[in-house]
């Protein structure tokens, strides 16, 4: 046993460098999310990586359902180094197939002119049933998911804005997403790997939205678009209000940027690793700009 080093274990010889100004917030866990609040301006939302899917519900929905093959894969690991910057982070724990946290609570599409999956989808993003014959949510019990798990996770949302705009006068959000690189149903051709959007700029500062694309176009590694097929979703449009120092940008990302298309989806650690510093620059980037710059 080294007792030189136990020593420094003591009470009274607490390292002097220890940020006494910058306290451990422990992570808000609940039913519904985990919610990691950090140090800066920027909150990371990753409304789609949850998979539980409740066992009461698990009997309308055809066996395939169960594999929840439409979520956003890997999310969380590939995002966890935005706790280090100091990023909060607050990641759902329920599938998509259950509510979808980036659709209006209204259900009006988001996309018009194309086919949509709704705030209860009722089909897989290949267009086939998730429900078994008549066990589609009804109006009521859609009301009733959105009551026990939508609306916990945008009040999640909307508290951590609004402290941390109230702590540092302005607020960051990004959404994080990722999806299958092909989904005829869903949109036409191959998606770029990275879709950067703003709702056309209007969900942030337009320094913001050249900072960011900016980063983009200094890579070669992934092909990229901004406001192309994926604008942003409702977090993005409903909460990016950069008139009142709310900034919000979502990125799609296509999956073949980091994981095999297919079963058991499981990442690709060298594609992983091109993309890691690509994403970290993208939200060091956001961290580095300021308003009215
Ligand atoms: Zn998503």
């Amino acid at each position: 046993m080294n007792t030189a080093n136990s020593s420094l274990a003591s009470p009274d010889s607490t390292p002097l460098s220890t940020p006494l100004s910058s306290p451990i917030s422990l992570p808000i866990t609940t039913p519904v999310y985990t919610l990691y609040p950090g140090t800066r301006p920027l909150l990371v939302s990753l409304p789609h990586v949850g998979t539980l899917i409740p066992e009461a519900i698990k009997p309308q929905l055809v066996a395939r359902a169960l594999a929840a093959e439409d979520t956003d894969w890997h999310l969380e690991a590939l995002y966890n180094f935005a706790r280090g910057l100091g990023a909060s982070l607050i990641v759902p724990r329920h599938s998509r197939y259950l509510i979808d946290l980036n659709r209006p609570p209204e259900n009006t599409p988001m996309y018009a002119g194309a086919n949509n999956t709704e705030l209860c989808p009722t089909r897989f993003f290949t267009g086939e049933p998730l429900y078994r014959d008549d066990q589609a949510p009804d109006a009521l019990a859609v009301q009733q998911r959105r009551a026990h798990w939508w609306q916990p996770y945008h009040d999640a949302l909307t508290a951590e804005l609004a402290r941390l705009k109230a702590v540092h006068g302005h607020a960051l959000l990004w959404d994080g997403h990722s999806i299958k690189s092909q989904l005829p149903w869903l949109f036409d051709g191959t998606l770029p790997d990275l879709n950067l959007g703003t709702a056309n700029g209007s969900s942030c500062a337009p320094t913001l939205r050249t900072a960011l694309m900016a980063v983009l176009a200094g890579q070669t590694d992934f092909s990229h678009i901004t406001d192309g097929r994926f604008k942003g979703g409702y977090i993005t449009r409903h909460y990016g209000r950069p008139l009142d120092g709310v900034h919000a940008v979502q990125l799609e990302m296509s999956w073949s940027s980091y994981m095999p298309e297919a079963p058991p989806w499981q990442p690709d650690p060298d594609r992983a690793a091109r993309l890691a510093p690509v994403l970290r620059a993208l939200l060091q980037t956001m961290l580095d700009w300021r308003p009215g710059a």
